[in-house]
């Protein structure tokens, strides 16, 4: 925990670094830098990542970018909400070139608001799955989570839940465990099950599993994980899987005997398939260094980049091919994945957070 803590400061304190390091840049910018692709004008030679992400992964995805390119990174780090208002208050003088969020259903927020521009690029379009990507290029999926089951290897028989549904069955009253429905990840997780159940079904299972909650809905996807191993109230949960393989190469002990605990099921297999989310990238609607911000989602789908991804934050890589040395995240093993278009999560949100509200899933 203080470990986290001192991360944290950390962290805090070389963002404070590179806000000031990023205004100075700015300073020295042309403010009538055109957008899109204009050319050598002020900024080329960088690309100013906005970014919500802030993970180890991502340092070494700019290094190798840097590397590879002479194209220097400049990051603003904040949690969605705020980089989103940020670049709604900057207006067409946004520095913002990339924009890196987790969640289709922030990305469908970010395109509402007017912030995102499309990209053509057969690179990208050939390398990302059609149903990962906005239709008109507005984000891109470069790698995927998947929202799976966990449960309490001591007191749950796994034969038992084969998927979303079974969460809601009788049998685990009292045993279910999910962070709160205002997380993005269960409005996309809902907005999907209302696209693939309809909306009366999808209501029914909410009431229903709302009723199975073993406790109100609180913490992060870590925290279900660990109630569940502690073997409470919470012996079921819905979590994103990478925070099981996090635990599972814990350098801490305590970690590793958590995640022992846990059993992991992929939802659906015989059926609609396991969720699947992403973590993204675009480029801002009003990219002074449009040409670089393209330049740099095509290195993410790169293999280099999906290794990177796939290896240092456990998440699934979406080209296909790309050899991976995650033994834990193969471990996992493989399983069918829903391949319903995530622009539906978007646009289902609004509905989403109703019927949440509706079954009182706070
Ligand atoms: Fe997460």
């Amino acid at each position: 925990m203080l470990q986290t803590v001192l991360n944290k400061r950390t962290r805090l304190a070389s963002l404070a670094g590179l806000v000031t390091l990023f205004a100075a840049g700015l300073a020295a910018c042309s403010p009538d830098a055109g957008p899109a692709g204009a050319g050598p004008a002020a900024g080329s030679g960088e690309v100013n990542v906005y970014s919500a992400r802030h993970y180890d992964a991502d340092e070494q995805l700019y290094s190798l970018f840097e590397q590879q390119t002479g194209i220097r990174v400049n990051r603003i780090e904040a949690q969605a909400p705020a980089l989103l208002d940020r670049m709604a208050a900057e207006g067409d003088q946004s520095p913002a070139d990339v924009v890196l969020l987790v969640d289709a259903g922030n990305y469908w927020r970010a395109q509402e608001r007017g912030l995102l521009a499309p990209v053509e690029s057969t690179i990208l379009s050939n390398a990302i799955p059609a149903h990962l990507r906005e239709p008109q290029g507005h984000w891109f999926g470069i790698a995927k989570r998947a929202r799976v089951i966990v449960y309490n290897k001591a007191s749950i028989e796994p034969a038992g839940i084969r998927g979303y549904e079974d969460l809601a069955a009788p049998a685990l009253l009292g045993k279910v465990c999910v962070r709160p429905s205002s997380n993005i990840y269960n409005l996309s997780l809902i907005a999907s099950l209302i696209e693939a159940w309809g909306e009366q079904k999808t209501l029914a299972w909410g009431n229903s599993l709302v009723s199975n909650f073993g406790r109100a809905p609180e913490g992060s996807d870590t925290d279900q994980i660990k109630a569940v191993a502690e073997g409470g109230p919470c012996q079921v949960a819905i979590v994103n899987h990478y925070y099981l393989v996090r635990l599972m190469r814990s350098d801490n002990a305590e970690d590793r005997a958590i995640a022992d605990k846990v059993g992991l099921i992929f939802p659906d297999q015989g059926t609609i398939g396991t969720h699947v989310n992403i973590s993204g990238a675009a480029v801002a609607a009003h990219a002074p260094n449009r040409d670089n911000a393209v330049k740099f989602l095509e290195f993410l789908v790169s293999a280099p980049a999906q290794k990177i991804l796939a290896e240092a934050n456990d998440e699934y890589a979406v080209v296909a091919g790309v050899a991976i040395d995650n033994p834990q995240l193969a471990g996992l093993g493989t399983f069918r994945e829903s391949q319903m278009p995530l622009d539906v999560y978007g646009r289902r949100q609004a509905e989403a957070q109703r019927l949440a509200d509706r079954v009182s899933w706070r």
